[in-house]
């Protein structure tokens, strides 16, 4: 009760915390993480950042490296089941490179059902209760996926793989919107989307950690007797790694794809903490990002952010900038 009163105040923001276990091989290392009980999480931070000791931080849910796509989806589902009722949802996956927002957002490269990430699961369940409804409410649903890479919003459901629809514009009217009916669909859509994302990145090895990429679902429901329409739209956001770049060892196109990234990052950061305070002033025009998210953060919108950490050691420094973002925007 009292969290749901809280959840109110502060508007409809929510942060997760997830932490990713060791990877294959590294099962018995030094974990950071301390401690996780519900909400909290205790980090073990050596003298070099401050006093030696934990520094303990709280926000709506802590997942432990053990927690399943399922148990992650679940806490999720009311959320993504409101866009079903008119509502505007984002949720993103912020965090440095490799530290699991890929997992959470879509699953590992070999996808089974069980690993299926938010993303399958969203849509899955959108259907399954659009048909529970089909008696008194048609809905049809249609997927647009997006990249922003420094700066520039390029559409990634194109099948002509070479076209490169980038445009400096925020709408992207010209971006594919593509009905989907089944998993199945959904599925192939979001394969075409890794390929053509994949196309772009022969130059630069990977850089889908150095962009963000956009899945929109839009939902219009049609109420069989009134004829009444709703509209509901959901964006899915794996971002771009979160980590610092040392400026002194980049120059050239990494530095100017950092600079992006930053500003982007941190551009969204302000949007959210100043929707947070509920302050009057929010500050979308920053970045491409938040003005292509703009209708959607804020108002009656419903916003998730999953933040994500690494348990090893050398990834300390970003674990704690990342949990100090975190902070900011809950
Ligand atoms: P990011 O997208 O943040 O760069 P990834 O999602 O690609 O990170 O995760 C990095 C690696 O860790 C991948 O091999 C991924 O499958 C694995 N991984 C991430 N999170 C989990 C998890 N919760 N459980 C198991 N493996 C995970
Ligand atoms: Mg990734």
């Amino acid at each position: 009760k009292l969290y749901n009163q809280v959840q109110d105040l502060k508007g409809n923001i929510r942060v997760y915390c997830r932490v990713r276990p060791f990877l294959d091989g590294q099962a018995n290392r030094f974990s950071t993480v301390d401690h996780i009980d519900e909400g909290n999480i205790s980090i073990i931070t050596p003298s070099k950042y401050g006093k030696e000791g934990r520094k303990s931080f709280t926000f709506n849910k802590v997942f432990s490296p053990s927690a399943t796509q399922e148990e992650v989806f679940s806490d999720t589902q009311p959320l993504i089941r409101s866009v079903l009722d008119g509502y505007n949802v984002c949720i993103f996956a912020y965090g440095q490179t490799g530290s699991g927002k890929t997992f959470t957002m879509s699953g590992p490269r070999e996808l089974t059902e069980e690993s299926q990430g938010v993303n399958y699961r969203a849509l899955g369940d959108l259907f399954l209760l659009s048909e529970q409804r089909k008696d008194t409410i048609s809905y049809e649903i249609s997927v647009q996926m997006l990249e922003i890479y420094n700066e520039q919003v390029r559409d990634l459901l194109v099948t002509d793989e070479i076209r490169n629809s980038t445009s400096n514009g925020i709408n992207v009217p010209e971006a594919n919107l593509v009905p989907v009916a089944s998993t199945s669909d959904v599925i192939y859509l979001m394969n075409l989307g890794q390929k053509n994302r994949a196309v772009s990145a022969t130059a630069m090895n990977d850089r889908s950690s150095r962009s963000h990429s956009c899945l929109t679902v839009h939902v219009q429901g049609r109420d069989l007797t009134s004829g009444a329409v709703l509209r509901g739209c959901m964006h899915l956001v794996d971002l771009a790694g979160s980590e610092r770049v040392d400026k002194s060892e980049v120059t050239g196109d990494r530095l100017k794809e950092a600079q992006h990234i930053n500003k982007s990052l941190s551009a969204l950061g302000d949007v959210i903490a100043s929707l947070a305070q509920k302050n009057a002033h929010v500050p979308y025009r920053n970045s491409k990002l938040t003005q292509l998210l703009q209708d959607s953060l804020g108002g009656q919108a419903k916003t998730l952010m999953f933040v994500h950490i690494s348990p090893e050691p050398e990834a300390l420094g970003e674990t704690i900038s990342t949990l100090k973002f975190a902070e900011r925007v809950s």
